[in-house]
């Protein structure tokens, strides 16, 4: 996949060194190559201005953007202070956010603790793999991880991504993110975070119509498999697609903390059925639902599982840390909106107060938002949308009035419910007052 150039004959073309005298050689264009020396050399010829290519680099999202000062050291905490740091903002996953302490603690100890010439075990990579239904928190975990690490984090999606040769984005593409992030720092974005949303949308079994796409998925996977492991991948200078006059830059893969994340949904059934347990739904127990269910059933997950959903052994190998995430429940909806750092009631009672307005919630508003985003199986994801909609006439009418406090009641709730979902919704959640 990646390009490097053949072994051997391979040398900075402006100072001759060769390529293991020096730390990095980029490829240019006709067999040409400059090594990081020249570099540097060029950048105080030319005033310290960052590489052309790198600074054309299309823009960064917020989440994406520089999360420290890239001469800072790395902050390395403990499992504790990291598990209480993901406390701050995600509710419930307990057993996750423990899983993924201990693993983020191991990187940082691996990647600050370079080998002990008299032991020469050697640590491997534990990059994670986060299962879970939608909106249950998994981008949230490497977001949350990259505000406490002062290290270069980066998003992609692998559902954009394709093998090389293929349209679409090339799976080194997210690497070149990452030196972005870094503000063009190579050796910084080597032991940055890349989290992988959506992996479970690359399995086998995925069919694409489209014919100009990988259709199988597995090519991806292979793609990203070398990436995992740890190797030098040659990224395209720019990011976009490779062409023969483009520039490379050569990273090193090897202490990147790769992060995946997918919904891997039907896989409940898979864990089940070699559970031998009973079907979801056969279950006597009116009181227990199948999300309640399904709760118990992700803590099981094995590789096996993840192997007959289509994902290849080799990349389960890769990822030897699976954390399973647990759909979320009523409880833990309402707490959602109450509790984290940044949650919803607050940032509303925030934007409110920019207008000396005091925004309550009655605890069975909360309750019933709850219950409706329960209902639209997308997790706590649904949950802005019907605040923003409660929201919407009191933020239209509250301004500039004399208004200076506003509850939201339960009522209200109900009013919401009673003209926005459909009959069935109404009778379900609202029982007798339905109508
Ligand atoms: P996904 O699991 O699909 O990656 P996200 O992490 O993107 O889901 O969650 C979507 C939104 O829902 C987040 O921005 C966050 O506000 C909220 N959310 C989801 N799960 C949790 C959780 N466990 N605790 C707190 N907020 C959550």
């Amino acid at each position: 996949m990646s390009e490097l150039p053949p072994s051997g004959v391979v040398a900075c073309s402006f100072c001759g060194k060769h390529q293991s005298q020096v730390k990095r050689l980029i490829a240019g264009p006709a067999g040409n190559y400059i090594c990081n020396e020249c570099v540097e050399v060029c950048r105080s010829l030319v005033g310290d201005a960052p590489a052309d290519g790198l600074a054309e680099a299309p823009g960064l999202s917020v989440e994406e953007a520089p999360s420290a000062d890239s001469s800072e050291p790395v902050n390395v905490h403990s499992p504790r202070q990291i598990f209480d740091w993901l406390d701050n903002y995600i509710i419930g996953q307990e057993h996750a956010k423990r899983i993924v302490s201990v693993a983020v603690y191991n990187h940082f100890k691996r990647v600050t603790n370079p080998g002990d010439l008299e032991d020469d075990t050697e640590i491997q990579k534990s990059n994670i793999l986060l299962v879970g239904p939608t909106g249950t928190g998994k981008t949230l975990f490497a977001q949350s991880l990259a505000k406490l690490l002062n290290i270069p984090f980066t998003i992609a999606d692998a559902t954009t991504l394709t093998e090389s040769g293929y349209v679409g984005e090339d799976v080194e593409s997210m690497l070149f993110r990452l030196v972005q992030v870094a503000n063009n720092d190579v050796e910084r974005a080597e032991i940055g975070i890349v989290y992988v949303d959506e992996i479970d949308k690359i399995s086998r079994k995925s069919e694409n119509p489209s014919i100009t796409r990988d259709v199988s998925g597995e090519g991806v996977q292979q793609a990203l498999l070398k990436m995992l492991e740890g190797t030098k991948v040659n990224v395209p200078v720019g990011g976009g697609r490779k062409h023969p006059q483009q520039q490379f830059i050569t990273i090193d893969t090897s202490n990147i903390l790769f992060i995946c994340g997918g919904a891997f949904h039907g896989v409940e059934s898979i864990i089940e059925k070699r559970m031998h347990q009973a079907p979801i739904g056969f279950h006597s127990e009116e009181t227990e639902t199948k999300e309640e269910r399904n709760k118990t059933l992700f803590k099981h997950l094995q590789s096996e599982d993840l192997l007959k959903f289509g994902i290849i052994p080799e990349l389960i190998g890769r990822l030897p840390v699976i954390a399973p995430l647990n759909p979320l429940d009523q409880a833990d909806m309402v707490r959602i909106l109450k509790e984290p750092k940044n949650a919803l009631t607050r940032q509303f009672q925030k934007l409110m107060k920019m207008d000396n307005i005091t925004l309550t919630f009655e605890d069975g508003a909360l309750e019933k938002i709850a219950k409706i985003a329960i209902k639209r199986k997308v997790g706590a994801r649904a949950l802005r949308s019907i605040v923003e909609s409660l929201m919407l006439d009191t933020m239209f009418t509250a301004p500039g009035g004399d208004i200076k406090s506003v509850t939201v009641s339960e009522e209200m709730v109900n009013t919401y419910i009673r003209a926005e979902l459909p009959k069935p919704l109404q009778v379900e959640l609202l029982g007798d007052i339905a109508l």
